[in-house]
Parts: C-alpha cells; structure tokens; sequence
C-alpha cells in the first residue's frame, strides 16, 4: 500500500482523510466540511460530494439491507 487515497470530492490525493461509505475524503476537505456553515456555497459542494457517495453505495449494496424487513 502507498497509502495514497484520491478525494472523491476534490480530486487532490494524500493519505491524511478518511474513507466515507468507502469513499476517500482528504483532510482538507474533511476539515471544510466539518467548519463549512450549512448557509454556504462551500457547504452545497460537499453535501452533493456526499449524495454522490450514498448514490454509489447504494447501487452497490442495493440487494439487501438489513432490518429493512
Ligand atoms: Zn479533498
């Protein structure tokens, strides 16, 4: 492992963030994010970042969900 991830937000690469729904997130981005006001232009990028992300991570895991019957 070289443990370099590409931020699925940003499209920077380091090794510092964290995996979301096994989704890559930078530290830069992941520190925006948690000082980014929900009123902000910024905020909007990343909420989209993560719609994405669950987007994916449902079609992937879409067959069966626990609890969910
Ligand atoms: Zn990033």
């Amino acid at each position: 492992m070289d443990g370099k991830l590409k931020c699925c937000i940003c499209n920077n690469t380091d090794s510092k963030g964290i995996i979301l729904l096994n989704e890559y997130i930078c530290r830069k981005c992941e520190l925006d994010m948690a000082k980014a006001p929900i009123h902000e232009p910024e905020y909007e990028k990343f909420r989209r970042g993560i719609r994405d992300i669950w987007k994916g991570f449902n079609r992937k895991y879409n067959k069966s969900i626990p609890g969910c019957n």
